[in-house]
């Protein structure tokens, strides 16, 4: 009999964890009823919640002590990490990762688990085929972000995919070895290659609870995953640099050329000459700040920090 173990990340789902246990459950009965066994070993990563996240998993893993086991953060360390942390505690055949509010459905899982047990595919994921209901501009700003990695990054990302998976446990061992500060772990499933087949996925509400993204922390989230996954901003200051040689040069030429012709012409154009100061000064910044952003990661990497703390764990 084959072990699932399945990775739950939770920060403030007092509301949701019961119901989404009880789903699962559910789910379980019913593939074993098929005529699929397996087992499911949870880990539940508390992380740093304010609210009653805690005392409900203390509470879960108390009744439930077969199947159920938890990890509690020393504060909010954020999903990559309690992903990362939970990849560190499994012991199953099959990982998955999961979302606790249902977001990911639970029926999905027996799907994938046939698939892997053909043998073909390391990983089953899930992508979704449309953004219906979505906030439009998060919509056109998260097609731009797969635009711009898949076109700047080696590692190729499928637009809509999400972090719901299940996977081989060598390819688990593969993503535990990268041990990077900065963790975009859409990125870091792509990097780490193996065979995957993607399902179709349809958006579904959360159960209860809200979101704990917002538009800045998924604009921050997605230059995580550019800044991770390609070196190429850092050329674009080489890029601009070379172009506005070129044309500087060009327009010395310009202009010796047309004294030399007549002597007499004033050299005219301030407000040429403000607009040019201002663009190649913007560039410059902008470069700068591009290089900024690489050398803060690397300030985070070189520092090997831990990438969570535990404070408790059953
Ligand atoms: N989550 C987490 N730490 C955080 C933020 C979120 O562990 O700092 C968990 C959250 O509890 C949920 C999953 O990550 O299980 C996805 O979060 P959410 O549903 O808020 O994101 P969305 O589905 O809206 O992208
Ligand atoms: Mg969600």
């Amino acid at each position: 009999m084959k072990t699932i173990s399945i990775v739950v990340p939770c920060y403030n789902e007092e509301e949701t964890i019961n119901i989404y246990y009880d789903a699962m459950t559910k789910m379980k009965e019913e593939a074993n009823n098929d005529g699929r066994r397996f087992d499911i070993e949870y880990w539940f990563i508390d992380d740093g919640s304010a609210d009653k996240t805690l005392p409900i998993l203390q509470q879960l893993q108390k009744d439930h002590s077969e199947d159920v086991h938890y990890a509690s953060f020393s504060r909010n360390f954020g999903k990559e990490s309690a992903l990362y942390a939970g990849l560190n505690q499994v012991t199953g055949d099959y990982v998955a990762v999961m979302d606790v509010d249902l977001q990911d459905p639970p029926d999905m899982l027996p799907k994938m688990f046939d698939i892997l047990e053909e043998g073909e595919y390391d990983c089953v994921g899930s992508a979704r085929m449309d953004r219906k209901g979505e906030n439009p501009i998060i919509s056109f700003f998260s097609n731009s972000f797969y635009g711009v990695i898949n076109k700047m990054s080696q590692t190729k990302i499928i637009p809509g995919a999400r972090d719901f998976r299940l996977m081989t446990r060598q390819m688990v061992e593969s993503i535990k070895s990268m041990t990077e500060y900065n963790r975009f772990s859409k990125g870091i499933f792509s990097w780490v290659g193996f065979k995957t087949k993607y399902l179709p996925y349809k958006n579904h509400e959360r159960v209860a609870g809200t979101t704990s993204w917002n538009f800045w922390k998924l604009l921050k989230y997605a230059l995580t995953g550019i800044i991770d996954f390609t070196e190429r901003p850092l050329a674009l200051a080489t890029w601009f640099g070379s172009i506005f040689s070129v044309l500087s040069i060009v327009s010395f030429v310009w202009i010796i050329v047309r004294k030399l012709v007549n002597p007499m012409i004033a050299i005219d154009g301030w407000t040429s000459i403000v607009a040019i100061v201002l663009l190649i000064g913007g560039i410059q910044l902008i470069s700068i700040g591009i290089l900024g952003e690489y050398i803060g990661k690397i300030f985070l990497e070189v520092k090997k920090r831990p990438i969570y703390i535990i404070k408790e764990k059953k």
